[in-house]
């Protein structure tokens, strides 16, 4: 059932960076999220301002109070592979439309030489950095596999009030970027890039042809859409309301 060059599916995944047992938690989780999208009879996920039924999902967490990050930008540098591969004008710019559109904010410290792996939930304070995107390939990194163009790797902290993000990678599959086009649009770098962007913020694939969340690239618009956006915003607020609720930061 895997048909190489499909899209994001199942050439795209999300997986702790620490250990299989997330693994397992999160695609368990994530099918609960999918199939509870595809019931017709279930009510919307949230109530929402626009009447209009905009879809999204979760990675992680119930739909008041996802998994999210905490209320400080989120840090995140570039291993000197995405310049390599000549990508990294549009990474960067995938994650300045993230922020356009959301009120999450990326500091985005600069390049640095790292291939990561499952360790990097363990090394990102070392690097003062939050997430990594590098470019690499499964004989390298555990992070991504085969049959990906890309993945995004979750680092979950689970505690009370909520569960929280701690770090990410996203790991562009070397053997499969010359598959993906410059700048927007279907198979391009960037909307693979914006869509690996929304999963490290908290957001699931969700069928809705107006979303880049959909997994596989060519059933959604490859561009951010409304039921995004929403889901970012519930997102946003689940992070800066557990800040003042707990006074982590
Ligand atoms: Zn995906």
């Amino acid at each position: 059932m895997r048909k190489p060059g499909s899209g994001y599916e199942p050439t795209d995944a999300l997986r702790a960076v620490s250990g299989w047992r997330w693994v397992v938690a999160l695609v368990a989780l994530s099918l609960i999220a999918v199939l509870a999208e595809v019931n017709p009879d279930a009510p919307p996920m949230l109530a929402l301002q626009n009447p209009t039924r905009l879809r999204f999902a979760f990675i992680n967490g119930d739909n008041d109070l996802p998994t999210s990050w905490t209320c400080a930008p989120i840090r995140v540098v570039l291993d000197q592979s995405i310049a390599t591969a000549g990508i990294e004008a549009d990474v960067r710019a995938a994650i300045r439309d993230v922020e356009t559109v959301s009120a999450f904010t990326f500091d985005v410290i600069g390049s640095v030489d790292h291939q990561p792996n499952e360790q990097w939930a363990t090394e990102s304070s070392a690097f003062g950095a939050d997430v990594i995107y590098a470019v690499s390939s499964p004989e390298r990194s555990e992070l991504v596999e085969g049959e990906e163009l890309a993945a995004a790797n979750l680092h979950i902290v689970f505690e009370e009030p909520r569960s929280r993000f701690v770090a990410g990678a996203v790991v562009f599959n070397a053997d499969r970027l010359e598959e993906l086009t410059p700048g927007m649009g279907p198979m391009s770098v960037g909307a693979v890039a914006t869509h690996e962007t929304l999963h490290i913020l908290g957001l699931d694939h969700v069928k809705d042809s107006r979303s880049i969340m959909t997994a596989d690239i060519n059933d959604g618009s490859a561009m951010i859409g409304p039921g995004d956006v929403n889901g970012l915003a519930v997102l946003d607020q689940a992070a800066c309301d557990s800040r003042e609720s707990t006074g982590f930061d």
